[in-house]
């Protein structure tokens, strides 16, 4: 596979630690609130991601984190405690809401076929791997003490900034407008790792530790649950684009000045959902859900096709117009699967073998998922049989993960249910056809609005009468 690294600037040949395995993290929801549809295409294109590798052969571990406490309003460790936000808001204990959150992110996930990753890692729950790397980070002075918090010192790396094309001054999160600065820090990006003093009145949650009672700051809980699961070499690290600076770029920067070596090889951003008015974020209160969608009728797998259909390294703009030439394209291709016959036909396994290889060019050059549902309207069109057709959209469906067998199979067994009423139906067609036969118009048009009545519409053409309920 080749995948554009955003800390080398390039599309590269992906080559893992270790041979066939693929060691992945993935930065979690911070659970004060619900997941809106822009982080969850975040968490889409990372499942594809995911599912690709596994797909091309991989043994891949998939890694996330729960933020359920030490992220603050700002980036600049300024601001409230975003889970003590929510508390607040909803009047219950930060642990109460992390919980619902917590649930209500992994029931939007499975709605939208998002693997479960193999391990996930409430923040709360690695104190002390926080402390010990701090500790470390404290002794080989890479990091300080001051006004009663502990600070990476930024000034002690030989390369700070990792993902940025701009000017350093742009990317400095302590001096931004309207942000107050922290005196304590030596360095303007400087970061904290824990906090004691400075942010504390209204934190519900804290822990003793060697530098007072106190809570971890945001960056640290990553490299930590990264560490202790997938070891001291990290393949692939995930996130949206905003979690690049100064998220990603402070991770780098501890676990790195922690090894001792390098840690993570690929870094993966995947750019923003948008809508006209801008980015959609949680903290702004304007955002769509997944259950909003689907009240308001749509299948949660057509959002997720809307998404297949860009590329993670492009920002997509949400529309309720976009979303339904998603809707029409995603029901469309549905039907015409369904279309296909599943009569015992051998799969040409010659075709089968050359379509995936075309499948795995085309997503497996970083990542191109619309060429990977181009490459199933290719299927529908080939010459090869149906039972061939459907042995490959089964196939790159394990990566698309669009249900669309699934989908097929449902629309096919709607078609042919019994529809309740249906005998009484055609008997009053029956009759209207001898009334009219009859030439008894006057009856023929009183079955018909009798039909209407019952919600059914009939249309006359010369190869009889057809109906539908409307
Ligand atoms: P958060 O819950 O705020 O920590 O964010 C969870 C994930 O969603 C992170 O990887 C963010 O980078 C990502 N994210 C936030 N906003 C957007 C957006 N509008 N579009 C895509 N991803 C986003
Ligand atoms: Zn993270």
């Amino acid at each position: 596979m080749k995948i554009y690294n955003s800390a080398t600037h390039k599309k590269e040949e992906f080559v893992p630690y270790e041979p066939g395995k693929v060691s992945m993290y993935t930065c979690g929801p911070t659970v004060y609130h619900f997941a809106h549809i822009g982080n969850l295409r975040s968490y889409i294109m990372e499942d594809v991601l995911e599912k690709f590798l596994r797909y091309d052969g991989y043994d891949v571990k998939r890694v996330m984190n729960i933020t359920d406490v030490g992220h603050l309003a700002s980036d600049a460790d300024t601001g409230e405690d975003k889970m003590v936000k929510g508390a607040k808001r909803e009047h219950k204990s930060v642990l109460e809401i992390a919980k619902f959150y917590t649930d209500a992110f992994f029931s939007d996930c499975k709605k939208l076929n998002i693997k479960y990753p193999d391990v996930v890692q409430p923040a709360t729950g690695m104190i002390g791997d926080y402390i010990k790397v701090i500790s470390k980070l404290v002794d080989t002075g890479y990091a300080y003490f001051a006004g009663g918090n502990v600070y990476f010192d930024t000034s002690k790396l030989a390369k700070y900034y990792v993902f940025n094309d701009h000017d350093e001054e742009d990317l400095a999160v302590g001096v931004r407008e309207g942000v107050e600065e922290d005196l304590n820090k030596r360095n303007k990006n400087d970061f904290v790792l824990w906090f004691t003093k400075s942010k504390f009145e209204d934190q519900a949650l804290k822990w003793d530790s060697p530098w007072g009672v106190g809570y971890p700051g945001w960056h640290i809980e990553c490299s930590c649950i990264s560490m202790k699961y997938n070891g001291e070499h990290l393949d692939i690290h995930c996130g949206g684009i905003d979690n690049a600076f100064p998220h990603h770029t402070n991770e780098i920067a501890q676990s790195e000045a922690y090894l001792g070596h390098p840690w993570c090889k690929y870094w993966v951003h995947i750019h923003h959902l948008n809508t006209n008015s801008g980015k959609m974020s949680k903290s702004s209160g304007e955002f769509l859900t997944v259950s909003l969608l689907e009240e308001k009728g749509y299948d949660p797998l057509v959002y997720r096709f809307f998404c297949l259909q860009s590329h993670y390294r492009k920002s997509l703009i949400f529309s309720w117009e976009n979303l339904d030439n998603a809707k029409t394209a995603y029901e469309k291709l549905v039907g015409r699967i369904a279309a296909l016959s599943d009569g015992p036909a051998p799969v040409d396994e010659e075709a089968v073998a050359k379509y995936k290889t075309a499948f795995i060019e085309a997503v497996g050059n970083d990542l191109n998922t619309s060429l990977g549902v181009t490459a199933v309207y290719d299927v529908l069109k080939a010459d090869v049989n149906d039972a061939t057709k459907r042995a490959l959209i089964g196939s790159f469906d394990q990566v698309l993960g669009l249900d669309l067998l699934e989908k097929a199979a449902a629309l096919r067994e709607k078609a042919a249910a019994p529809v309740e009423g249906a005998e009484e139906i055609e008997a009053l067609i029956a009759q209207r056809l001898e009334a009219k036969k009859a030439k008894d118009w006057a009856k023929a048009d009183a079955i018909r609005d009798q039909l209407k009545a019952m919600g059914v519409e009939i249309k006359d053409s010369k190869e009889g009468t057809t109906w539908t309920r409307v």
